[in-house]
């Protein structure tokens, strides 16, 4: 099947010179979201993780399904004000703005191994940011998933010390 035909592209969104990866008609097809799910898992099978970390809202709904199938937890990490309990924050630069994103202190445990799942690398900006809030609680970065990659944007570079996998690029 083929996966590429159900991102939409979207000009101008949300701002004059970005193209937006719309990812919708895929979550739409559900022969098409089956398929891009079982082929992030196929490409995660013979890794050594506990945890699943998702990076709002997009991140979501990759992560979790993925955990669910593979028999890993599920660690949300989300936008400002949204965590309830004790949380680490960390700001980041985005393609189009800036962010920040938080974890909740007592997810990780020194020694956890995680999977951070998202659903696009642009800049790099926010992985690297996650990659930050998880390796400050002690945990280890197992590997990094994308459904899309925006090569031209060089976000990889920022992540050689990491294993980086996305289902599919441009
Ligand atoms: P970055 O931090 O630059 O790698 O941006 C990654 C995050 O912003 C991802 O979570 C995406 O959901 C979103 N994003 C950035 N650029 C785009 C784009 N061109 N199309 C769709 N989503 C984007």
């Amino acid at each position: 099947m083929d996966l590429q035909k159900f991102i939409r592209d979207i000009p101008d969104f949300p701002k004059e010179g970005i193209i937006f990866k719309d990812i919708t008609p895929l979550l739409k097809d559900a022969a098409a979201f089956d398929e891009a799910i079982n082929r992030m898992i196929d490409y995660y099978q013979n890794f050594d993780f506990d945890y699943i970390v998702g990076i709002e809202a997009r991140g979501f709904l990759f992560g979790a399904p993925m955990a669910i199938r593979m028999g890993k937890g599920f660690i949300p990490i989300r936008k400002p004000g949204k965590l309830p309990g004790e949380i680490l924050s960390k700001s980041y630069d985005l393609e189009y703005g800036s962010n920040e994103i938080e974890i909740h202190r007592d997810a990780i445990a020194p020694g956890d191994k995680v999977l951070i799942i998202d659903d696009l690398l642009a800049t790099g900006g926010t992985i690297v940011a996650a990659v930050q809030l998880i390796e400050e609680l002690g945990g280890e970065v197992a590997g990094i998933g994308f459904l899309y990659e925006l090569s031209s944007l060089k976000g990889r570079e920022l992540l050689a010390a990491y294993d980086v996998f996305s289902l599919m690029k441009e």
